[in-house]
């Protein structure tokens, strides 16, 4: 089977919060300014997107911002004045029309924020404890982040995984409950034509650089205690180190970067 053939890094918009948010305990009250992400890759049969970014119209109506953005201490901030994701699929030359396939890491309105652009238009792959927990019934998603906004139009094309999938040649998702009910993450194998090996994609299964090096919580977690998360992360360490990928974490502000510049210059011409 073959593998994925090229990867591009996508960055739509960024949040400035307290660190806390992203290691669990932490009172330094250092803030940061976190990359929100996306990748796309080349897969067999076209591009696959995973995460989609903000929903705009959630940030620049006022009202709206009030109601979903209220916490002063977590702000999102977007990248321009148009929609992230088309501006930065215009940014890597590929046409959203080009994009065959979506997945969400999780439902948290920085990762399912765009999925309207795709409504009706191509699979979106997510985990079915996911979708059933940002469905269910009362103020909880909500209150956790997860705004039915974002994803309750009926015309997504929902593909629910139990547990770890397949989902492109090359791509698997790997279920690492804990961050949110359904979270995964995507294990992600290049085609020998473009060198082989890999990387692992965790997603907010590890915010940063130091949850997995330190083996630290992250600060958000639904419905398990924090050392849920820490296994979740050794699991995804295990995986890398198995075959020899790379881990990547969700919103690191030096990792994100960098692999960006690392995947530009690995593959420099304009996609088609
Ligand atoms: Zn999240």
């Amino acid at each position: 089977m073959g593998g994925v053939r090229r990867i591009v890094p996508l960055t739509l918009g960024w949040a400035d919060l307290p660190l806390s948010v992203s290691v669990h305990g932490d009172t330094s009250g250092t803030m940061l300014r976190e990359p929100v992400p996306g990748v796309l890759l080349l897969c067999d049969g076209g591009w696959l997107l995973l995460d989609t970014g903000y929903n705009t119209a959630l940030i620049r109506d006022p009202a709206l911002r009030r109601r979903y953005h209220g916490d002063p201490l977590v702000q999102p901030v977007l990248p321009g004045p148009g929609e992230p994701l088309e501006e930065a699929l215009a940014g890597a030359g590929v046409d959203l029309a080009a994009v065959h396939a979506v997945a969400v890491s999780h439902l948290h309105y920085d990762h399912a924020g765009g999925l309207g652009l795709f409504a009706g238009r191509v699979p979106v792959h997510i985990q079915r404890a996911e979708l059933a927990y940002g469905m269910a019934d009362g103020p909880e998603p909500e209150q956790n982040g997860i705004f039915r906004a974002d994803f309750g139009d009926p015309r997504i094309s929902w593909r629910q995984a139990d547990g770890d999938e397949v989902i492109a040649p090359g791509v698997t998702a790997v279920l690492t409950a804990g961050h949110t009910p359904g979270h995964q993450s995507f294990v992600v194998g290049l085609d020998a034509s473009v060198g082989g090996g890999g990387f692992v994609f965790a997603s907010d299964a590890a915010d940063l650089t130091r949850n997995i090096e330190d083996e630290v919580a992250v600060g958000g977690f639904i419905g398990v205690p924090p050392e849920q998360t820490i296994a979740q992360i050794r699991r995804l360490k295990r995986l890398a180190a198995e075959r020899g990928y790379r881990l990547i974490p969700g919103h690191d502000p030096v990792a994100w970067p960098a692999l960006t510049r690392e995947m530009a210059a690995r593959w420099p011409r304009p996609a088609r």
